[in-house]
């Protein structure tokens, strides 16, 4: 496998060099650089090589592809430039088509790989969805090898309920309704966390390359691969469950890869050269656990089973939704919600879920200082109509 993911890195190398040399000037020449010519010429090039010939044509044709996609990418404008791969990039592997699976048992199944026969892998989602796979991928990433599975998106779920769900992600509650429910997403139980800390406190000390390295880096995989199973399994089962029992849910719009961003160095007036503190490091703290939730995971797969809208995310912690008052002294605590305008008390998650579903639902006209929504309401009353009507 280790030769199949060399081969195909240099053959998309090469390939990319060829596509690279193509210049505008050279754009009338009838040998236009595609997909079909480097294949062809690869058919060449393995009768030359013996090394080349040694390796599977698929896995070499896979590369081609890859490096053909990337380029249909870049010219819709969908992705960068197709870079150079290395070895040391932590995501070398190659593509597998025409997928072969066998199912040991609930947790095991089989792959069948170009030239190495049949290798076992662990399922990390149901069999159904697996044995369904189009395409796969297997990569090396941190001393252990990893087969990715392409699988046809599953039709949206219409629960038929009519009924529409305001949905709040926090930090502290995961997730939480209008309706009151309220869930946390797994982590680490305690025992892990700090085998984790220690085993990263140990990476540190060790010299790039060596077989100790290799096997701390493992067994900080098997960790992350756990957790991420665990949380995987969490947005799986919250999405589907959401998806099962409304027909529209309601989040807010939030951009996580700004909320992650680190935010930037103040100037002090006062003193040329000299910063003032920005609250990065508390923000910081904050990137992490906002990460480490699935926000981003959640909302893709929820938009991915079921009608969602989203709202403008101002102020939806710090607004009453009875009198609309927004003070950030309103939030008295983490859970604690209580209106200093009039006295409406309530779970603060829930009072947010509650914004977030009323922003849904109500007109520009009846908008308030924390509904800033940029697109007329019409567009989810739209949407609720066609969930209702479905
Ligand atoms: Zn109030």
């Amino acid at each position: 496998m280790a030769m199949h993911a060399d081969h195909a890195r240099f053959i998309y190398n090469i390939a990319l060099e060829q596509r690279s040399l193509w210049t505008p000037a050279k754009r009338y020449s009838p040998h236009k650089i595609t997909y079909n010519t480097q294949a062809r010429e690869l058919t060449e090039l393995r009768k030359d090589t013996d090394w080349l010939r040694a390796g599977s044509t698929v896995v070499q044709q896979g590369a081609l592809r890859d490096l053909d996609i990337a380029f249909k990418r870049f010219f819709a404008r969908q992705g960068s430039y197709p870079q150079f791969k290395s070895a040391m990039s932590g995501k070398d592997g190659f593509a597998i088509r025409d997928v072969s699976l066998r199912r040991i048992n609930r947790k095991w199944a089989l792959i069948l790989i170009p030239k190495v026969g049949w290798v076992r892998f662990r399922l990390s989602y149901p069999w159904a969805e697996a044995k369904a796979a189009t395409s796969a991928r297997a990569t090396f990433r941190a001393g252990l090898w990893h087969v990715s599975l392409t699988t046809p998106p599953r039709a949206k779920v219409f629960a038929n309920t009519g009924r529409v769900v305001g949905i709040d992600r926090g930090v502290k509650n995961t997730v939480a309704t209008n309706e009151g429910n309220l869930d946390t997403i797994p982590g680490f139980s305690t025992g892990e966390q700090a085998r984790f800390l220690a085993l990263e406190r140990k990476l540190a000390t060790q010299t790039k390359g060596s077989n100790r390295r290799q096997g701390t880096l493992k067994a900080l995989a098997t960790l992350r691969g756990k957790l991420s199973n665990r949380r995987t399994d969490w947005v799986e089962q919250n999405t589907t469950s959401l998806a099962r029992s409304y027909d529209l849910a309601v989040l807010e719009n939030l951009q996580i890869s700004n909320m992650t961003r680190k935010p930037k160095p103040k100037k002090d007036p006062e003193k040329a050269g000299a910063y003032l503190p920005n609250g990065a490091a508390a923000k910081a703290g904050l990137n992490r656990v906002i990460l480490a939730s699935c926000w981003g995971m959640f909302a893709t797969r929820l938009e991915q089973k079921m009608n969602v809208i989203k709202v403008s995310p101002v102020n939806t912690s710090r607004e009453c939704r009875l009198c609309h008052h927004v003070s950030p002294k309103n939030r008295k605590s983490q859970a604690v919600f209580e209106c200093e305008s009039c006295g409406h008390e309530e779970h603060a998650d829930i009072n947010a879920a509650k914004n977030i579903l009323n922003r849904a639902l109500s007109t520009p006209t009846r908008g308030h200082s924390g509904a800033r929504a940029k697109k007329p309401a019409s567009t989810p009353i739209k949407h609720l109509q066609a969930a209702q009507a479905a």
